[in-house]
């Protein structure tokens, strides 16, 4: 078993799930959260939302479970000016970069 003791950035699963992301061709409707500000570029107008698992026909079992892990903190949502993969909290309003949550 591996033993973590600190909360570590993974870059490699957040660069596989980009990957994965952009393999799908998502986000596959051009949905813009105008508003909502992306914490790297600052643009206010460029973030979109992505489909929901149960959106997509063939939904392969990695991203199932990459939206189960952000359930509760919010949806996931893609900035297209920088590509930076975050979580959108309606709440709140914010989107918070995916890799300040334990992967
Ligand atoms: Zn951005």
């Amino acid at each position: 078993m591996l033993l973590r003791g600190e909360r570590m950035t993974d870059w490699e699963d957040i660069e596989r799930y980009r990957r994965l992301i952009g393999e799908l061709e998502l986000p596959r409707q051009d949905f813009a959260l105008f508003g909502l500000r992306c914490p790297y570029c600052g643009k206010s107008d460029r973030i979109n939302r992505l489909e929901r698992p149960e959106e997509l026909e063939d939904c392969p079992e990695e991203y199932r479970r990459l939206w189960g892990k952000f359930d509760r903190a919010g949806e996931l949502v893609l900035c297209r000016f920088c590509a930076a993969l975050l979580v959108w909290d309606k709440d709140r309003q914010a989107a918070t970069p995916l890799e300040q949550f334990d992967l």
